[in-house]
């Protein structure tokens, strides 16, 4: 359908990016020419302009699915024809692996890099990610590194995930107080856009409205000051203190073995926090309301054989959350508050 779409404008006025993922159990060389050679005949079009190595994680993973089947060189052959305009990578692992995989810009000469960038994970990645575990790189050593060596910066996760368009209030109230026009959105849009290496700002639309605000908030584009940055330090601090799990609904994770509704769980939990359904004990003020909200709005939007406390701890979804969300702590965690609620009427 995308293809029929653009098939109606000149093929010089607009870009095709798309991606070689070439993983589970696909890892050949023939395997990989024929998702590339695939992309031209969905596109009906005889060069990609913008082609990404898919989800590189560590030195390991690049080795196995591109280097060592000779992938990469086939690659930068079609490069040279001009089948591929830009070749570059998505990163989504620790540092040692980007490291290494920046290391061969040497021999590769990367055309772009895409990261996830946003002002949460600006310094605070380990902490917006929620899982302990998961050494998750910081954006500002990832694109400092890229704009040393001049590479062109594509942006993934500017929201992270939404979470940055649907703060809760105390994030928004400060927001605004700034900038009363301008909507959560646009102060992520344009901290992206305010380093100048930034090629493009990839963002999920759903709405008219979205896209509306995307393009008011790049329009006539101004950065952002040291001040205002010095500002959204600060909010990415505030919005940290606000307990909502960053679990943006893309149901990877799903099915729970167990019959866990994973995203319906942590959406009905991140609603409570936002609307301030949250108690912290019985004598907080709007105890009973709250507490009645809760454990209402539970009810109804999780059914009983699938709500938290039906988590066994297998572990089965955390491989799968591009989040790195701790699913089954956070699933304790809730379990533990919605018990608590329930007890103390
Ligand atoms: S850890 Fe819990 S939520 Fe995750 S798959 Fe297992 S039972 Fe389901
Ligand atoms: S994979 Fe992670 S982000 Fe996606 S729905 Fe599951 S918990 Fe949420």
């Amino acid at each position: 359908m995308t293809a029929a779409a653009l098939l109606r404008h000149p093929r010089d006025k607009y870009f095709i990016a798309t991606k070689c993922s070439n993983q589970n159990g696909r890892k050949t060389l023939k395997e990989g020419q024929d998702m590339f050679e695939n992309s031209l005949s969905v596109f009906r079009t005889d060069h990609i302009d913008y082609y990404l190595l898919h989800i590189l994680s560590s030195e390991q993973n690049f080795k196995e699915r591109f280097l060592d089947n000779g992938l990469l060189d086939w690659l930068m052959e079609q490069r040279s024809q001009g089948r591929i305009r830009n070749l570059g990578f998505s990163f989504h692992g620790e540092r040692p692996g980007f490291d290494a995989i920046l290391a061969w810009h040497e021999k590769v000469h990367w055309d772009f890099v895409q990261i996830q960038m946003n002002y949460l994970d600006w310094k605070h990645s380990d902490q917006a990610s929620s899982r302990p575990d998961r050494k998750a790189v910081n954006a500002e050593y990832l694109y400092g590194q890229l704009a040393a060596r001049e590479i062109p910066v594509v942006i993934m996760e500017p929201m992270l995930g939404g979470r940055l368009a649907k703060l809760a209030q105390g994030p928004v109230t400060r927001l605004k107080s700034r900038e009363p026009e301008r909507s959560a959105a646009s102060w992520a849009f344009r901290f992206c856009g305010t380093f100048p290496k930034v090629l493009t700002i990839l963002s999920g639309m759903t709405y008219m409205e979205h896209l509306q605000d995307n393009i008011k908030s790049l329009s006539g584009f101004q950065p952002l000051s040291e001040d205002d940055l010095a500002f959204l330090e600060d909010t990415a601090l505030q919005i940290l203190n606000f307990p909502t799990v960053p679990c943006t609904s893309c149901q990877y994770c799903m099915p729970c073995p167990y019959g866990l509704d994973i995203p319906g769980i942590f959406a009905h939990y991140n609603r409570c926090v936002n609307e301030d359904h949250i108690p912290q004990d019985a004598m907080s003020p709007g105890y009973r309301e709250s507490r009645r909200a809760y454990l209402v709005s539970y009810a109804r939007s999780i059914p009983r054989e699938r709500r938290a406390d039906h988590c066994v701890g297998c572990g089965e979804c955390l491989m799968h959350c591009p989040q790195g969300i701790d699913i089954p702590g956070q699933m304790r965690k809730i379990d533990r508050y919605s018990e608590k609620l329930k007890k103390n009427p």
